[in-house]
């Protein structure tokens, strides 16, 4: 399934994504749903980030080729910081330049999306815990990030989650090709076989530390090769079988 979440004649609804047309649900699916026997054209709706989270929690360094960009060891335990729900950032929407941020990075990222309450679970358990995965976009404001002992500032303004088109469950998180471009033009080219800490140990490692909520999206960290953006410029991140994550800077 494709799950995407629209706004059509000033109602929200989520729906099945099947090539160009949206079945309608009634309900979430973070909760529950009926399937309608009503569509309505991609064409037609505006899309919203597939899911409200109340968090996003997010893996720095998580890819080797990244923390030997930024001089630092590999990891022996995941490094783990969030970004609040005001993050959040849909599809096509601008992604806003701060005025304090003087470099503005993008990071393309395999976002997994967690789909019922899980606490405490085992790496044996996490799969039936996951919706399913999306396209994320760990916007950084790169300059502020060494001026603090920690991230939170760098990493948390206003429109700097993007994420979508969709929530699929039909892909397998270990094995993704997964890119960004900026303005068409290839940026970081990696593959998710190549996380350090994987799927299953994050979301099990995770929920011991804080109960994760349908919606949440846990950010699996991205590959080497990042740069900066600059206004006008277009960035996408595009995951096999993810589709393509497009946002303006503005
Ligand atoms: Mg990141």
């Amino acid at each position: 399934m494709k799950y995407i979440r629209f706004k059509y004649q000033d109602a929200i609804s989520y729906g099945l994504l099947s090539d160009q047309s949206i079945q309608v649900l009634e309900g979430s699916p973070f909760s529950s749903y009926t399937i309608t026997d009503k569509t309505v054209s991609l064409k037609e709706v505006e899309l919203l980030h597939p899911c409200d989270f109340s968090k996003a929690v997010c893996v720095g360094l998580n890819y080797s080729d990244h923390a030997k960009e930024f001089q630092l060891p590999i990891p022996t335990e995941p490094v783990v910081f969030l970004k609040p729900s005001t993050s959040a950032l849909a599809p096509e929407k601008p992604i806003i330049y701060p005025t304090m941020c003087g470099r503005l990075d993008y990071e393309a990222e395999l976002a997994i999306v967690i789909g019922k309450k899980a606490h405490n679970i085992t790496e044996a358990e996490a799969a039936s815990y996951i919706l399913g995965y999306s396209c994320a976009n760990d916007v950084t404001a790169r300059d502020l990030q060494p001026k603090q002992g920690q991230w939170t500032i760098a990493k948390s303004f206003d429109t700097f989650c993007p994420l979508g088109p969709f929530v699929s469950d039909e892909v397998d998180p270990a094995n993704l090709a997964i890119e960004s471009r900026v303005n068409g033009r290839t940026m970081q080219k990696s593959n998710t076989s190549n996380l350090i800490f994987k799927v299953p140990f994050l979301v099990s490692y995770l929920s011991q530390v804080m109960t994760l909520l349908p919606g949440d999206v846990i950010l699996t960290g991205t590959p080497g090769g990042i740069s900066g953006m600059h206004k006008g410029d277009t960035v996408e991140i595009i995951i096999e079988g993810l589709g393509t994550l497009r946002n303006t800077i503005g």
